[in-house]
């Protein structure tokens, strides 16, 4: 089956409906948080996600924040004004849709979560050292994650406790030999430059990832951030992917 693997959509609705319209319809589709913040459409997206069929849907750092459940001084400013601006925005039922969202979970023998298996929602895997360690802390062969916004991949050498890494780009396939854990990058705000919405496939079938990029009218919700007073940077950075 081949799956359709999104993370951090963080309220760009353009984004994701262009990933959306690439792919068409997914036999299965898992997302792994960070619906909201830093973007324009927060209902939009959560409304967008849940009409999508056999979704999966995991917490972010972001919607935490959102619902009470971490403490927003530990955001910086902008990000903070931004986690402020959604608790206004968000409709009751959204905010009840979050509410549900697990930090963690098991599909189809792949070990899901934002951050990382240890710490679900907080930690980010930026390098082997962290990810090698993240190993023991999930049972599965695979685990994808999101958080950083960048699409890279993690596998351990031959069995080996040593984690190899690889930044993956656009049209890049991965034959997942060994045990792994891989983060699409980010829809609705890249971090490694390509401004592109990322997205993955899995194939469970053939065992493998492939990494793509899709481009999106970014000026449009440039606009809207704006336009709703939201932090310029968080628009700003959209065109440059960081
Ligand atoms: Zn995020």
């Amino acid at each position: 089956m081949k799956i359709l693997v999104i993370s951090d959509v963080h309220a760009n609705l353009t984004a994701l409906e262009a990933v959306l319209d690439r792919t068409g319809e997914m036999e299965a589709v898992w997302c792994l948080g960070d619906l909201v913040g830093y973007g324009p459409d927060p209902n939009e997206c959560i409304q967008r996600i849940q009409s999508i069929p056999h979704i999966v849907c995991l917490l972010g750092n972001h919607d935490a924040a959102v619902l009470g459940e971490i403490d927003l001084e530990s955001f910086n400013m902008e990000a903070r004004q931004s986690a402020q601006w959604v608790k206004k925005t968000i409709l009751p039922e959204n905010l009840e849709y979050l509410s549900k969202l697990n930090e963690i979970t098991t599909v189809k023998e792949v070990t899901l979560a934002h951050g990382s298996p240890r710490n679900p929602v907080w930690e980010y895997l930026l390098d082997t050292y962290s990810a090698a360690s993240n190993f023991d802390h999930f049972s599965t062969r695979l685990c994808f994650v999101g958080h950083t916004h960048l699409p890279i991949a993690y596998q351990l050498q031959n069995g080996s406790k040593i984690a190899d890494w690889k930044l993956l780009k656009d049209g890049d396939i991965l034959e997942l030999t060994e045990r792994a854990i891989i983060n699409p990058g980010s829809v609705g705000q890249p971090r490694d430059h390509d401004p592109r919405a990322a997205y993955a496939i899995y194939d469970d079938d053939t065992n493998t990832w492939e990494a793509h990029r899709v481009e999106y009218d970014i000026k449009s919700v440039q606009k809207r951030i704006t336009t709703a007073g939201l932090p310029r940077r968080h628009a700003m950075r959209l065109a440059d992917g960081w």
